[in-house]
């Protein structure tokens, strides 16, 4: 394999003259707070070793990069019966889009922009008080990082809970239409909260490792999903995983990945490593700029497009 340490830091050397461009996200006044001037990047590859560059070991907020995980135990509880609550297709919409809702009966285009988190959260919620759903998934992917240390920011949750106009607007028009089993606020702090977890470049890269390992996570010995499962979380990151930029994001890069209003992505070269970025700049679409550019020069560098080297 290609000296891992030496790409990262020819991209850390390459960045490091852009670090700060894009605008952080202000519609949450927590995040607004951020410092722009951050870049961080983790490599962890199938045979467990760690690769890092910047500010890897600083916990950001990892916002819809958490879709992925929810999505994961949703799957885990009701199989191939989540997709009578959410669809499987893109969406070419904004991450906080309400246009399809109406077209399509309630039914989110896909788990990955709000609307579909939304309804995702609230498969898991069945039969839990939210506060055991949240506690639900904070172990998980505690368990899949194999780190304790993981927690939640109450800040970001709380700072959310307060200004989420319109993830209120996305939830109440799904409840109209029975798209949601449990009441709007209890879903919405679920929702919040898992947005809220609050990780690492190294942290995110370890926890997503089983989706670059056929469902297994090859450092822990933990059996996650079936290969097959994991196969279709990553076809879904790369055709859903970063909204209205998705097609841009596969053009460029060719790995799926999820991106997070955080700053952060996260993303899969199946079969190889897991990785994650973060940079809390975001592109116009909410996509974090420089992560994005790193991430387009590792897939250079290393050949690990899922399209071809
Ligand atoms: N918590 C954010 C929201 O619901 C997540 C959005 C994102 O990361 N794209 O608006």
């Amino acid at each position: 394999m290609a000296d891992l340490q030496a790409i990262l830091d020819s991209i850390y050397a390459d960045i490091q003259p852009r670090i700060g461009e894009g605008k952080v996200a202000d519609y949450i006044p927590e995040l607004a707070k951020v410092d722009p001037k951050q870049f961080g990047m983790a490599i962890v590859t199938v045979d467990g070793k760690v690769y890092r560059v910047g500010d890897a070991d600083t916990a950001f907020s990892i916002q819809s990069i958490s879709k992925v995980f929810m999505l994961t135990l949703a799957l885990g509880k009701v199989g191939e019966g989540l997709w009578k609550r959410v669809g499987r297709e893109p969406s070419g919409s904004a991450f906080n889009s309400i246009v399809q809702l109406e077209h399509e009966s309630g039914i989110p285009r896909n788990p990955f922009i709000n609307t579909g988190a939304i309804a995702v959260s609230d498969v898991v919620m069945a039969g839990h008080a939210p506060r055991e759903a949240i506690g639900e998934l904070l172990r998980f992917v505690r368990y899949l990082a194999d780190d304790e240390s993981i927690t939640i920011d109450d800040k970001v949750a709380r700072s959310e809970t307060q200004t989420g106009y319109r993830n209120f607007a996305l939830a109440n028009f799904m409840r109209a239409y029975r798209n949601l089993d449990h009441p709007v606020d209890h879903v919405l702090g679920v929702y919040f909260h898992q947005c809220a977890l609050s990780m690492s470049c190294e942290q995110l890269a370890r926890a997503g490792l089983f989706l670059a390992a056929r469902g297994s996570n090859p450092t822990t010995g933990h059996s996650v999903v079936s290969p097959k499962r994991a196969r279709r979380i990553n076809a879904l990151m790369l055709t859903c995983g970063h909204y209205d930029g998705s097609g841009d994001f596969a053009y460029h890069v060719g790995l799926p990945g999820k991106s997070g209003v955080g700053g952060g992505i996260f993303a899969v070269a199946p079969g190889i490593a897991s990785i994650a970025v973060w940079s809390p700049g975001l592109n116009k679409v909410g996509n974090s700029q420089l992560g994005a550019a790193a991430l387009e020069m590792l897939a250079a560098r290393t050949g690990w497009s899922v399209f071809g080297d």
